[in-house]
């Protein structure tokens, strides 16, 4: 009895201690913007088929496929969302995740990777992800040592010849730092990588992992569930929105194109399609995709043919007219920056053949005149 008053006290003590009352959150506005924070990062359950669900909050869409054999998960969205989700997950099939796979290496997708290695799942990516993440946390590293040399360079610059002597010491030990392995944080990294598909055989079900090349960057995979007819397609389609082509990471709008058509390939009527990010969608609105994605790379290229430039075409409201009223410019890409980002994909695909272009209307202009002056001549 003792025991059970003391906890008692314990837990009013601790309710107590971090809860808010409504009242206190409406008048303290650090309070409010943790609140909203909160319910910001607490994500949406969406059912999808009996044993997958899909959960759409911050950042990226995930899908968690569960069964007698345990959880795989889909993407991991940000490390300050990994808790509540995780959490989610618990309730939703007591269970923690054993695998998990990233559609592509951007951080609304990948950032909670670590939170859930740690509850001992085993995290798997194209190649290209592992690489481009590792990649990254070098440079962080060696942009961090370049940093601590130009400061000390900075602060010896007026000094005397002794801070000139350390500067030397301190320069060459910093060189020797980079020289040697650098110490990284790599928790956040998949642990098994694959270089074109994959497939896994998890909870009576084969769960197909399908490259698409250089479309919005250059490790993007596709989940195809094929029991369940459910896809998850990462950012290679987002749902009512104009995509990110990230030409950082080798995306391109050809290969975006070609993701699209992989996708309306795999899926049928009947199919569940989980987009990067976006509501759960169907075939049809992946075609709605790829007839905007059409539709405005031939304006663009109009346009671009006709001598107008970058600037100017990122002004034409004309183009996008239809589907800027649908809401697909209110996401992460503007559409200032998606015409920009169709026009640099037009530029580079079409260049040559307006160049070609040119050049044959300069000679045709050069035969006219020549034929004119032989004409005048004969006269
Ligand atoms: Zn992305």
């Amino acid at each position: 009895m003792k025991s059970y008053s003391t906890l008692f006290l314990l837990l009013l003590v601790t309710c107590f201690a971090t809860a808010q009352t409504d009242e206190e959150i409406s008048k303290d506005p650090d309070l409010q913007k943790k609140a909203i924070e909160k319910a910001k990062n607490k994500p949406n359950i969406i059912p999808v088929t009996e044993n997958i669900f899909m959960l759409k909050g911050m950042g990226g869409n995930i899908a968690v496929q569960h069964g007698k054999e345990g959880v795989l998960m889909v993407d991991t969205q940000f490390e300050r969302t990994s808790e509540s989700v995780l959490g989610i997950i618990e309730k939703e099939t007591e269970n923690t995740p054993q695998f998990i796979v990233n559609t592509h290496l951007h951080g609304d997708h990948t950032g909670g990777n670590k939170n859930y290695k740690q509850t001992g799942a085993t995290v798997f990516s194209h190649q290209n992800v592992k690489d481009a993440m590792l990649a990254a946390l070098y440079n962080e590293a060696e942009e961090k040592v370049m940093k601590e040399i130009e400061l000390m360079e900075e602060a010896a610059k007026d000094n005397d010849k002794e801070a000139q002597k350390a500067l030397e010491r301190n320069r060459d030990r910093a060189k020797t730092k980079l020289e040697q392995p650098l110490d990284l944080d790599t928790s956040n990294i998949p642990s098994i990588s694959f270089d074109n598909n994959l497939t896994i055989f998890y909870n009576d079900e084969e769960i197909k992992l399908i490259y698409l090349a250089n479309a919005h960057t250059n490790g993007d995979v596709m989940v195809h569930f094929t029991k369940s007819n459910v896809i998850h397609t990462g950012d290679a389609f987002v749902n009512g929105l104009y995509p990110y082509i990230d030409r950082s990471n080798s995306g391109t709008y050809k290969g975006y194109q070609s993701a699209i058509n992989t996708i309306l390939q795999t899926a049928n009527q009947n199919t569940q399609i989980i987009p990067g990010h976006g509501a759960l969608a169907t075939k049809a609105d992946v075609a709605e995709t790829k007839k905007m994605l059409e539709f405005i790379y031939e304006k663009v290229t109009f346009h671009f043919m006709n001598d107008k430039t970058e600037d100017q075409v990122a002004q034409m409201r004309d183009i996008t007219k239809f589907y800027d009223e649908k809401g697909y410019g209110d996401g992460f890409i503007s559409t200032e920056k998606f015409l920009r980002s169709v026009y640099k994909a037009v530029q580079k695909n079409e260049g040559r053949k307006k160049a070609r272009n040119e050049q044959k209307e300069k000679r045709y202009k050069e035969m006219q005149k020549r034929v004119k002056k032989e004409k005048d001549g004969k006269n």
